[in-house]
Order: structure tokens, then C-alpha cells, then sequence
């Protein structure tokens, strides 16, 4: 299954990319220029095909289709995918992204995205990136998920809209928090601007990086008052399984 997925998703990239790229995983030159990522890496990264959450997307410890942590807490979202596991591999492309000399990785990583949500058959109307606060924009620069909600608008024809959803509030750094205080923390954080232009709409939340699904959940949250299937879309998803313990 995963050689076959492989495969494919070759095929696609030659189809995808334009020309005289370098990998944005190693940074080598593409010996096959219609690629942006090279064999080697192609055959190191982590797809994350099975063995996840259909809800959250997170990996399974065991054999069931849900995770602990979706039985337990209510999922805003209807469903939560990413087309690759967060590794050393995409941990790089992610930081190289976030620091301001990334930015042009911004189409390159949308199109690993925009595959996964082919692959997933998502149905949606408009693309919501998740938001920086107001200090950390201006600290940033540039809100990375914005970046690539403008890129995954461009392959799939949908209209983004980023002054939506706001972030009203300053949050701590979510790094060394478990799952309830990332829920704790961002209690009352993220705002709807204008509920008429998401009213019974279908929404695709973009974020670079899911963890525990606690920002992507309480951004959920709010948007569901209004909307009507959310679904959550990131470059990588990173394991929670030991984040959540209280
Ligand atoms: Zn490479
Ligand atoms: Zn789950």
C-alpha cells in the first residue's frame, strides 16, 4: 500500500513541480527537475497513511480507529489530516519555513498538503489559516499559516479568508504544556470577526504543525457557532500520545 502510495505520489510531483529545483528537505539538486524533493528523502519521510486517528489524525497505540484522546475530549472538527508525520526530515523544512528566509518553501509545502487533501476526498468553501496574535505577527513578520493558506488557495481555486478568525489574545508558549493546559491556555483566545461570511459553510483550517490538536480544536470550537463541517489540514502532524495526561 505505502510503495503504491509512493508511487503515485511520484507520479504527481512530476506532474507538479516546475523545474530546477533543489529538495526542500536536503537541499540537494533534484537529479529529476520536475521534483522538489529527491529520491532519498522521498524514500526516508514518513506518510502518514494508516495506523492514525480518523478523527485527529494522531497515531494509534492500539488497534482501534479512535484515539484516547478523541473518545474523551469532544473534537470541534470533523477531521484532522496531514500528509506527513513530523520527523527530523520535516522538523527541518518547518523551522527553515518559519524563519523569514523560508518563505519561498511556502508553495512546495502547500503542495504536499493540497495531495493529502485530494487523497482525502475534503469537500470545503473557504480556507481559514490559523491565527497569530496581533504581538506575534508583528514580531514574525508573517503568519506561516496564512502563507500557505494563500498557496492552497491557488490549487484549489478556493478563496481564503484570513480576517475571520482573529487571535484576541497573547497565549504562552505552548512547548512544554500537556493537552489540558494548552486547552487552559487558549480558553477565550481566538474571535470570529464576521460570522455572515462563514454562516453554514464549510471550512479548511491550515496550520504548518498539529501536536495536540488543542489550538486547531479551540479555533474549531469557535468557528461552529457559525459554520458547518470543519476540517483541519496541516503539513505534519506530530504525536500528542504523551501529552495527554493530566
Ligand atoms: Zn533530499
Ligand atoms: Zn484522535
Amino acid at each position: 500500500m505505502k510503495n503504491i502510495f509512493k508511487n503515485f505520489f511520484r507520479f504527481v510531483m512530476e506532474l507538479l513541480f516546475p523545474s530546477n529545483l533543489k529538495c526542500i528537505f536536503c537541499g540537494k539538486d533534484v537529479p529529476n527537475p520536475e521534483f522538489c524533493c529527491c529520491n532519498e528523502c522521498l524514500d526516508k519521510l514518513k506518510f502518514n497513511l494508516d495506523n492514525n486517528c480518523v478523527v485527529c489524525g494522531d497515531l494509534l497505540v492500539g488497534d482501534e480507529k479512535v484515539c484516547e484522546n478523541c473518545k474523551s475530549y469532544h473534537k470541534y472538527f470533523n477531521r484532522a489530516v496531514s500528509p506527513l508525520f513530523y520527523d527530523t526530515l520535516t522538523r527541518k523544512v518547518v523551522l527553515k519555513f518559519k524563519d523569514g528566509d523560508g518563505r519561498y518553501l511556502a508553495p512546495h509545502i502547500a503542495k504536499f498538503m493540497f495531495n493529502k487533501l485530494q487523497e482525502a476526498e475534503i469537500d470545503f468553501d473557504i480556507i481559514i489559516p490559523i491565527p497569530l496574535s496581533a504581538k506575534s505577527l508583528e514580531r514574525r513578520k508573517f503568519n506561516q499559516a496564512d502563507l500557505l493558506a494563500q498557496e492552497l488557495s491557488r490549487l484549489s481555486g478556493k478563496p481564503v479568508k484570513n480576517d475571520v478568525l482573529i487571535k484576541v489574545k497573547e497565549t504562552k508558549h505552548q512547548k512544554e504544556l500537556g493537552f489540558y493546559d494548552r486547552q487552559k491556555n487558549l480558553a477565550g483566545a481566538f474571535k470570529i470577526n464576521d460570522k455572515a461570511s462563514i454562516l453554514n459553510k464549510n471550512i479548511l483550517l491550515v496550520d504548518d504543525v498539529m501536536t495536540t490538536c488543542a489550538t486547531a480544536n479551540e479555533c474549531s470550537k469557535v468557528l461552529k457557532k457559525f459554520a458547518n463541517n470543519i476540517f483541519v489540514l496541516t503539513f505534519a502532524r506530530n504525536t500528542g500520545n504523551k501529552l495527554y495526561k493530566k
